[in-house]
């Protein structure tokens, strides 16, 4: 198709193929090729491609409504789906604003935290991401090719070191404190706590290589904060809504409470949704007029959030989100013994394979372009050559078996 040649260059890409529709677990391209999706459009289609609930509800919510301004006045969708929301996030954040991507959720985030601290500045963690957005990119330290000459950046940010212990001396717990004291260090000798607003950080890490933070991290995150009046916000846009097994990452394998959440990507399974939630105190002191969009809080993206809310519920998602993460990991573990494979990790179904360092640079993307020819759409990620996971939440064990098939011969192919 010559039309290929009219999109922009800079979009990387998996694939040259052209896809023309998905249902489940499943997409075709306009070959009639069958592929197992264990992308998810990049941790999105949660429920599965085209979920007859959520088609349904997009569908209706289109027939009745499609766009309702937040400025102009509130919409039906919204306050529904406010209602449904709210008990699924921690109790203290009872406030929420949306938009439509997780880069402006984030954007969003560090203003209120800026503007209901009336502090500059933004400690990152070194490898995370949360954007490409001007904004974003500047607290996005994953990879150069992010930012790389489109400076200048954003000033006042001040990534610190991840606990990332595969590639550090030491044991978790060493490094750990070592990264907590960087922190304190870094409110010594770089920006004063009076002059930070917020820490930012991805509970599992994951373009820097799904790396799930340690309990012990985060909890020194949240003292340090609560010790300074800093705030935390978690960027769950990758993590959350189930991915790692429990609706959010912070109350499931951390118990701690940001004090700001951003949330896009599997929240509406497809549909441009974003939003943050954070405590009213904080979020009233924003001016009126001051927050909002064109799109922000789109009715038939709401309508879709709310069916995923039902979906989760009414097909046990979280349940069979571990129950697959399970099968997933002790899968993986199993080809340790064929393959150079130095680790596997992950939460539920957000899942990481990291070779070792014996094998050549571009080993991942050669298993995934291998993969893809086999049927099955998968991603690496990280600076280290890294598979990554990210199935339906509502995957089958059959189609997790056949994910882990295609797996096992495409790395026979590459390593064989
Ligand atoms: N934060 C995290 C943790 C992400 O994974 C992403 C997207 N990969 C973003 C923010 C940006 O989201 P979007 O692409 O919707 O702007």
């Amino acid at each position: 198709m010559s039309s290929k040649q009219s999109i922009a260059r800079g979009i990387g890409r998996l694939s040259d193929m052209v896809l023309a529709k998905g249902k489940g677990s499943y997409v075709w391209n306009t070959e009639g090729k069958k592929l197992l999706d264990f992308t998810c459009g990049i941790g999105v289609t949660n429920v599965g491609h085209c979920h007859p609930k959520v088609t349904d509800a997009v569908q209706k919510q289109a027939a009745t409504l499609v766009h309702g301004q937040v400025g102009v006045a509130y919409h039906q969708p919204m306050l529904e789906y406010v209602d449904k929301l709210l008990p699924h996030l921690p109790k203290t954040l009872d406030s929420l604003f949306f938009a439509s991507t997780g880069a402006e959720g984030v954007e969003n985030a560090v203003k209120l935290a800026r503007q209901a601290t009336g502090r500059p500045n933004i400690i990152v963690m070194q490898g995370g991401y949360h954007g490409r957005t001007l904004g974003t990119m500047s607290m996005t330290t994953s990879k150069t090719v992010y930012s790389a000459g489109f400076g200048p950046l954003l000033s006042g940010i001040h990534p610190v070191p991840f606990p990332y212990t595969l590639h550090m001396p030491g044991d978790e717990a060493a490094n750990i404190a070592y990264c907590l004291q960087e922190i304190e260090l870094c409110l010594k000798q770089r920006t004063t706590p009076k002059e930070t607003a917020a820490i930012l950080i991805e509970p599992i890490m994951g373009e820097g290589g799904y790396l799930p933070v340690p309990k012990a991290y985060m909890q020194g995150l949240r003292r340090i904060c609560d010790a300074h009046g800093i705030l935390l916000i978690a960027d769950e846009v990758q993590c959350g809504f189930g991915r790692t097994g429990t609706m959010f990452a912070v109350d499931g394998m951390l118990d701690v409470t940001p004090d700001i959440l951003v949330m896009a990507k599997g929240i509406a399974n497809g549909f441009p949704l974003s939003g943050i939630a954070s405590r009213r105190e904080l979020m009233d002191k924003q001016p009126a007029g001051s927050m909002g969009g064109t799109y922000a809080g789109n009715a038939v993206a709401m309508a879709a959030a709310s069916a995923v809310l039902d979906v989760f519920q009414e097909e046990s998602i979280l349940a069979n989100t571990r129950a697959r993460g399970e099968q997933l990991m002790t899968g993986l573990n199993n080809l340790k013994n064929k393959y150079p494979i130095l680790d596997v990790r992950g939460a539920g179904l957000m899942v990481a394979l990291e070779f070792d360092s014996t094998v050549a640079p571009g080993t991942s993307g050669k298993v995934c372009a291998t993969c893809v020819d086999k049927g099955m759409l998968l991603l690496s990620t990280s600076v280290y050559e890294t598979l990554r996971f990210i199935p339906p939440l509502n995957v089958s064990a059959e189609e997790m078996q056949e994910g882990l098939d295609i797996l096992d011969a495409a790395l026979a192919d590459v390593f064989g």
